[in-house]
């Protein structure tokens, strides 16, 4: 059997220390690093304790599907350095939005979201959710009056993305929280781009978080997965039958290794952060662009909304090339250093053109709705050195 290393001590640690040792279970050996329980199902000393156990009247593990112990270490840390009650890991992030939208909402319900969503988001809130009787209203995520109209009904989610995909677009955290709080809903944000290092929504006001761990967690491109993090009520209402029952959890693998990401990201984030700070500077005064959208910077149109709520500016940055597609794609080809990937939040720079990429299925009109035309290209900031980075994007460029 496992014990829990110094239990209880864990709520006076600070965050660094939680990112190290949060969630930490030991077996019998004494193993330094935490263990990787690669099994599916687990065994039990007689038939009254399996029945006990899968009644729920006894703790501990029953199959992998439900719970594993490797995974529910990354579940305890994660949510320790959230400030989330719980948490349940998934397959991959669009696992853990799946899960979230779809286990407690029924016919008749509403959702609100903004048009700056991760396509896939948008792809369910567009194609499964009416299927299920669910009605989706549309805004402007930084509109705020467009909030407020949308929110004189009653709402029982909405879902915002803060950084958003991919002009980092700012959405008030706590606004929407109030608004959707009084039209009786509650605010899921999908926490990617800022990371749990650089942005805490539960602190302002928000119910639930989502993740793809693939991004800053894993942080060097190995595997896939997710998280949603709320109330340990709330999960258990309205997402752990679900959950249990149609299998999205998180492969224990995938899961050790997120753990062990966990204990680095704060460097790394940090880093990435300051890299694409000095990038974003630096590209600024590039006379073969026209913009650049970087939240950190005070040019960015939603500066002051993500400087209120989120620390630092992140690791991603979006340019406008002077030149539109042509000139985007002929840059991209030049590129020596930085990889052509729609991944991010890797120790590889990696950088994509959206509007014929990751947001290739949105029809022209929803692209113009969210300012994304066909000069854009989103970076985001890898560990490298930033002159190098900085380097090989002014040659591609000039
Ligand atoms: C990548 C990403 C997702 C989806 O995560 P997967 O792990 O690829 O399924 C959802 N939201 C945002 C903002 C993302 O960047």
């Amino acid at each position: 059997m496992t014990k829990e290393t110094k239990a209880g001590s864990t709520k006076t640690w600070r965050p660094q220390t939680l990112m190290v040792r949060g969630g930490t279970t030991r077996s019998q050996y004494g193993e330094t690093s935490e263990a990787l329980y690669l099994n599916s199902g687990f065994v039990y000393d007689s038939p009254e304790q399996q029945s006990a156990r899968m009644a729920g009247d006894e703790p501990g593990y029953i199959y992998s599907r439900y719970a594993n112990p490797t995974v529910r270490m990354f579940e305890e840390r994660l949510a320790q350095l959230e400030g989330a009650e719980d948490c349940r890991a998934t397959a991959s992030g669009m696992a853990a939005i799946h899960t979230m939208l779809v286990a407690p909402i029924k016919p008749g319900d509403r959702i609100v979201a903004p048009r700056q969503l991760f396509s896939s988001c948008v792809w369910i809130l567009k194609n499964v959710m009416p299927k299920m009787g669910v009605d989706v209203t549309w805004v402007d995520g930084s509109d705020l009056a467009d909030w407020e109209r949308a929110m004189a009904k009653p709402c029982r989610f909405s879902i915002i993305e803060t950084p958003s995909n991919p002009l980092l677009d700012a959405v008030d955290i706590r606004a929407v929280a109030d608004l959707t709080h009084a039209a009786g809903g509650e605010l899921i944000v999908d926490n990617v781009f800022a990371s749990p290092i650089l942005q805490k929504p539960l602190a302002l006001g928000a119910d639930w978080v989502v993740y793809s761990t693939t991004k800053h967690m894993d942080g060097q491109g190995r595997t896939l997965g997710g998280a949603i993090l709320g109330k340990t009520q709330k999960i258990v209402d309205d997402i752990q039958q679900y959950y249990r029952h149609t299998g999205p959890s998180m492969s224990p693998f995938n899961a050790w290794v997120v753990l062990k990401g966990l204990e680095t990201m704060d460097l790394r984030v940090r880093r990435m952060s300051d890299n694409a700070r000095q990038i974003a500077d630096r590209l600024a005064t590039n006379n073969k662009i026209t913009a650049v959208r970087y939240p950190g910077r005070s040019d960015h149109p939603h500066h002051n909304i993500h400087a209120s709520q989120m620390e630092g500016g992140g690791s991603m940055l979006s340019i406008s090339v002077k030149g539109g597609l042509e000139a985007a794609y002929a840059a991209l080809n030049k590129l020596n250093l930085i990889d052509i990937s729609n991944n991010l939040g890797d120790s590889k720079s990696l950088i994509t053109h959206p509007a014929t990429t990751t947001h290739r299925t949105l029809t022209e009109d929803e692209r113009a709705a969210i300012g994304l035309d066909n000069t854009w290209l989103r970076l985001s900031v890898g560990l490298e050195d930033p002159e190098d980075i900085a380097e090989d994007l002014e040659q591609a460029l000039g």
